[in-house]
């Protein structure tokens, strides 16, 4: 979920479909709208000798895209062993039951509504499947039971909705909060600055090669933004849709409903924080 297509400044990424990094092959889901940018990327990520695979988020729920993933696993020579979830928005996980149901494996997610079989996902676990490791790192603000999952061997993260190829997320209120989702930048921010991590491979649009580039480029995007907000507000632009009129001019009006979820996540972010 999206609020904006490319921005000026924003670092340019390449390969949606395809080989992203050793480790990591992305299947395109067709289901491309402005809210989703080209579609769904479902990862396959796998030790590069290992016949085992984990598939994170296997997307929509689409028969012909979640065969072709399994087919594309067992094309490489593996057989689907788990699947995990970013989180719970419908593009992300409405496949997943239909998904382990194909493929046989047990569903692992922060929410324990969205888990299939016993076990669920917390910050700290690390996956160890067929060789792979899969650190879990908690980074809830885009909903409140998103997670992206760190690849050290390829120096990557997985960041589901968290951090997009192009443009920017929503914070999706009430249940995202801008607090939670700024604090949650940070933590990427200290992958990519103490443990080196370079590579974002995010949930929808291309792979983006300078991960500290484009995590720079969100909190400054999102300290921008509220200042415009906070700016309205003290000019008498009170309502959530009339900060988004003011606020969001430049944006694709089809947009501005997701933007005045994240335009309701600022005001409350302003109101606690004692600023307006
Ligand atoms: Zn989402």
């Amino acid at each position: 979920m999206t609020d904006a297509a490319a921005l000026p400044g924003q670092p340019r990424g390449g390969v949606l479909s395809g080989a992203a990094t050793a480790r990591a092959y992305c299947v395109l889901a067709p289901n491309p709208s402005a809210m989703t940018l080209d579609g769904t990327n479902t990862w396959i990520v796998a030790e590069p000798d290992s016949d085992l695979a984990v598939v994170i988020d296997p997307g929509p729920l689409d028969d012909s895209h979640l065969k072709a993933v399994v087919e594309t696993a067992e094309r490489a020579g593996r057989r689907v062993a788990l699947t995990l979830l970013t989180h719970g928005h419908p593009d992300h996980a409405e496949g997943a039951a239909r998904f382990a149901e194909l493929t046989r494996t047990p569903v692992r997610a922060l929410d324990p509504a969205l888990r299939l079989g016993d076990e669920g996902l917390a910050a700290g676990d690390v996956i160890t499947t067929g060789g792979l490791e899969l650190r879990v790192v908690p980074t809830p603000g885009h909903t409140a039971d998103s997670l992206s999952f760190h690849l050290p061997a390829d120096a990557a993260v997985l960041t589901g909705d968290t951090i997009l190829g192009r443009g920017t997320t929503v914070v999706a209120h009430p249940d995202g909060r801008l607090g939670d989702y700024l604090d949650s930048l940070r933590l990427l921010r200290s992958l990519t600055v103490d443990d080196g991590v370079t590579t974002v491979l995010p949930g929808h649009g291309p792979v983006l090669n300078d991960a500290q580039g484009a995590v720079e480029f969100y909190l400054a995007h999102r300290a921008k933004r509220l200042a415009q907000v906070e700016t309205a507000v003290e000019a008498g632009h009170r309502t959530a849709a009339d900060v988004v009129a003011h606020v969001y001019a430049d944006v694709d009006r089809s947009l501005w409903p997701a933007a005045e979820l994240s335009v309701r996540a600022q005001l409350d972010y302003l109101g606690e924080h004692g600023l307006v």
